[in-house]
């Protein structure tokens, strides 16, 4: 096994090349190392709810690599690179190459400090992680929905950036109680959707409520906010596009 440690802003990343694979993969009591055109650095199972795949990413901040473990089932031709195309911020760098610094997941949920700035436009609305490499993969076609465990909680899929931006402290423990979220704190939780209503379209509601924290007692939140009235007055004030 060849291993290479990586090291940048306060983060780890650690790579393993893709002989690693089998024996990671055979600990986890799941297959064999697979082809190696297939590029995300996933494993693919099968679970009781089908076959899936699943992403080794952000939430050790750490950069394993796996092949794709080949169940005789074709799904892609083999020369899939779906997810790598459509990870907003570039998260994968190589071929089974995950860097989990670039990894909205890692920087929304792990990351402690600043949201660096050359990621905050490309993380969008999202708040709290982000799955688009899941949802690309053809091999989730396999996945069944249904355990209630996953189903949408406390109105989260419907909420309004501007009503969770206006949440307190103690609204947010107790909204989030018994919810992973609720481990990430008030103070990232502000700064993600400081992030994200940076990066709305522009409006009277918005403004009022990135200004009811530029205030706020910690420096992360307030610079964010920062950010993201910034932002808003640069898209504001950008030609329209044609159409
Ligand atoms: S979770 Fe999102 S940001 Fe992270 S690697 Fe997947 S697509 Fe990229
Ligand atoms: S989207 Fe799925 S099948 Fe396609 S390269 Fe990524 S992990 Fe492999």
């Amino acid at each position: 096994m060849e291993i290479n440690r990586l090291s940048a802003a306060g983060a780890s990343a650690w790579a393993a090349s893709s002989r690693a694979s089998t024996s990671l993969a055979n600990v986890a009591g799941s297959g064999r190392g697979g082809n190696p055109r297939r590029r995300r650095s996933a494993m693919i199972s099968r679970a009781a709810s089908g076959i899936v795949a699943w992403p080794m990413r952000a939430s050790s901040a750490s950069t394993f690599f796996f092949d794709v473990i080949d169940l005789g089932v074709k799904v892609t031709s083999g020369r899939c690179s779906a997810c790598l195309d459509i990870c907003p911020t570039a998260a994968f760098v190589g071929p089974y190459v995950l860097d989990a610094r670039r990894c909205i997941s890692y920087l929304t949920i792990e990351h402690a400090g600043p949201i660096p700035h050359e990621f905050r436009e490309s993380i969008g609305n999202r708040i709290y992680g982000c799955d688009d490499c899941q949802l690309c993969c053809p091999w989730n076609r396999f996945a069944q929905l249904g355990d209630p465990a996953f189903s949408p909680r406390h109105g989260l899929d419907s909420a309004r950036l501007s009503a969770l931006f206006a949440w307190t402290e103690a609204e947010f423990n107790e909204r989030l109680a018994g919810n992973p979220i609720r481990r990430i704190g008030h103070e990232r939780w502000l700064r993600n959707i400081a992030v994200a209503l940076g990066n709305a379209p522009n409006s009277p509601e918005i403004q009022a409520a990135l200004g009811s924290r530029a205030n706020h007692p910690s420096p992360l939140v307030r610079e964010h906010v920062v950010w993201a009235l910034a932002r808003l007055a640069a898209t504001s004030s950008a030609p329209a596009p044609r159409a």
